[in-house]
């Protein structure tokens, strides 16, 4: 489903490569965790993969057909329709209801009953409640801020789910309840995540790589 071949990335005002002849596939259904010390390159590589990173090297497959190649529109489409983005310190927008957050990526979409969409996918995290909806990020805690991301970032349904350290930054408990929710929602879909918790990636995880 996802092929990455030889790809190098080397960051601006630097001569030593991130990542370097990188070649990886990935099936859809599967749960792969990026393991490595910090440093070593797996917010970047998360990046390349999610097209958010274009100025590398090599070839990043999608179904057989290279995105580097496509014209900007064509990268736009697969950032916006095949990957969802989950990250450590959620990236909700501030000034955003929990609602207005969610909606946010169906409004660029030709999607039909988007406002029933919405409420589908956060009653889906348990986050249906009135209240709740009209609340602003920083009146969230952590896990129901995250629980707003998951549904951002599945709302498109995408085929591809990016998570950066999603548990990063919540207590033991909550960070469970959270990888059980991606694990829930992401059935017949493919999950990279970036980690450095090994016992979470065991737990969770079809496949381990680690980033030297
Ligand atoms: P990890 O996620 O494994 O901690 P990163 O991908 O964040 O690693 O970073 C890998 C290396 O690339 C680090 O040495 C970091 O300093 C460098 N780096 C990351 N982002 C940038 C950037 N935007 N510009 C320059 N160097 C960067």
């Amino acid at each position: 489903m996802l092929t990455l071949k030889n790809i190098k990335k080397v960051y601006e005002k630097s001569d030593e490569a991130v990542l370097d002849d990188i070649n990886l596939t990935f099936n859809r259904d599967e749960f792969v965790s990026i393991l490595g010390c910090s440093g070593a390159g797996k917010s970047t590589l998360l990046n390349v993969i999610g097209g958010l990173d274009c100025k590398s090297s090599g070839k990043l497959l999608i179904n057989g057909k290279d995105i580097y190649k496509c014209n900007d529109s064509n990268l736009d489409y697969y950032r916006k329709n095949n990957v969802g983005f989950i990250f450590q310190n959620y990236n909700l927008i501030e000034h955003l209801t929990v609602y207005e957050n969610v909606m946010l990526p169906l409004l660029l979409t030709n999607y039909k009953n988007k406002h029933k969409r919405v409420l589908k996918m956060l009653d889906k995290v348990g986050l249906k409640d009135k209240k709740v909806l009209n609340k602003k990020p920083y009146e969230l805690s952590g896990g129901e801020k995250q629980r707003v991301a998951i549904c951002r970032a599945l709302i498109n349904n995408p085929d591809i789910i990016l998570a950066d350290e999603p548990t990063g930054a919540l207590d033991y408990k909550t960070g469970y309840e959270i990888m059980n929710l991606i694990k829930k929602l992401s059935k017949n879909k493919l999950v990279i995540m970036v980690t450095h918790n090994k016992v979470l990636a065991k737990n969770y995880s079809s496949r381990i790589i680690y980033l030297d």
